[in-house]
């Protein structure tokens, strides 16, 4: 099985990079993907955590948003971890959601609920990337509420008046800066709408134009219709079908394997990265 989307406690997910290699080994997924939010830090934990059996795509899930305000997630896969471009970009990111964090909080201080900063980072592993689902940590801790889901549907979501958001790229620019950097692109979850608002056909078009390679088809967020729209995309426009679980460890119900991604697809996505990246030992 080909699992090309997961998270570690380097961003929100809950395992360790090795926890989530052994499980996913376990699970009998034998090519995996490790996609922290705007971060390569797990890189390395998780290839020394290792063994036959199961191999590591290297990559980062890179926070977007269109000119007309957006959030977009891309998936970057195979790019070398060296370029200082797209390296610079995720470190800009990861800043600025510390400044945006200060003010969802203080958001909710106004609305008299008693939460602080130092509550938040207390849920954040050493050098993880920061988001709401530490904030939401945080909340379930202090017993405002009583799980990440029930803080995201009452208080976190991107319609609610606590809401901001944080610096990032533009998907087109995400796009050219993979590439650049060697690697590969597919856009996460784009018809995720209780997300929020998701990008029109034109903006596919313009990320199309941008050099994007895959689409995630299968994705637990994703309607059959849903899929079915997504698949006519990809097919009209020769791009590579993905399926991922994105998994969380136990921030989120997403079950490793739950989706995976064909091996005739995986094949025709690695061969468009500019060298071969894969890990295995
Ligand atoms: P942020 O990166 O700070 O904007 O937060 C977005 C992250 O929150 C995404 O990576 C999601 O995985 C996570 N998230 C969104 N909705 C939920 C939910 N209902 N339960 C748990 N995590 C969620
Ligand atoms: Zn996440
Ligand atoms: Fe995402
Ligand atoms: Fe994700």
């Amino acid at each position: 099985m080909i699992d090309l989307h997961t998270h570690t406690n380097f961003s929100d997910g809950t395992d360790s990079p090795a926890q989530l290699i052994n499980k996913a080994l376990a699970a009998g997924i034998s090519v995996i993907g490790l996609t922290d939010h705007d971060s390569v830090s797990g890189w390395q934990e998780a290839t020394a955590a290792l063994r036959p059996g199961i191999s590591l795509v290297p990559g980062a899930e890179i926070s977007c948003q269109t000119s007309d305000g957006i959030s977009v997630h891309i998936l970057g896969l195979l790019f070398d971890s060296q370029n200082v471009e797209l390296m610079k970009t995720m470190e800009e990111t990861r800043e600025n959601r510390h400044g945006r964090m200060a003010k969802i909080i203080a958001r909710i201080n106004e609305a008299g609920i008693d939460i602080t900063m130092e509550d938040v980072l207390e849920q954040l592993a050493d050098g993880a990337t920061l988001g709401r689902p530490h904030l939401a940590d945080a909340l379930v801790k202090k017993g405002v509420v009583t799980s990440r889901d029930e803080a995201f549907t009452q208080m976190l979501h991107n319609k609610s008046k606590y809401y901001v958001s944080h610096y990032s790229p533009t998907p087109e620019v995400a796009i050219k800066l993979i590439k650049d950097a060697g690697g590969v692109s597919v856009i996460a979850h784009p018809m995720a709408s209780h997300r929020g608002r998701t990008i029109s056909i034109e903006t596919f078009g313009s990320l199309i134009k941008a050099g994007l390679d895959g689409i995630e088809v299968d994705h637990r967020d994703h309607s059959p219709d849903e899929k079915n729209q997504l698949i006519e995309l990809a097919r009209d426009n020769n791009l590579i079908m993905t399926g991922a679980s994105d998994y969380h460890g136990n921030g989120k119900l997403n079950l490793l394997g739950e989706y995976t991604t064909l091996p005739e697809q995986w094949e025709k996505l690695e061969a468009r990265a500019n060298k071969r990246r894969v890990v295995s030992v």
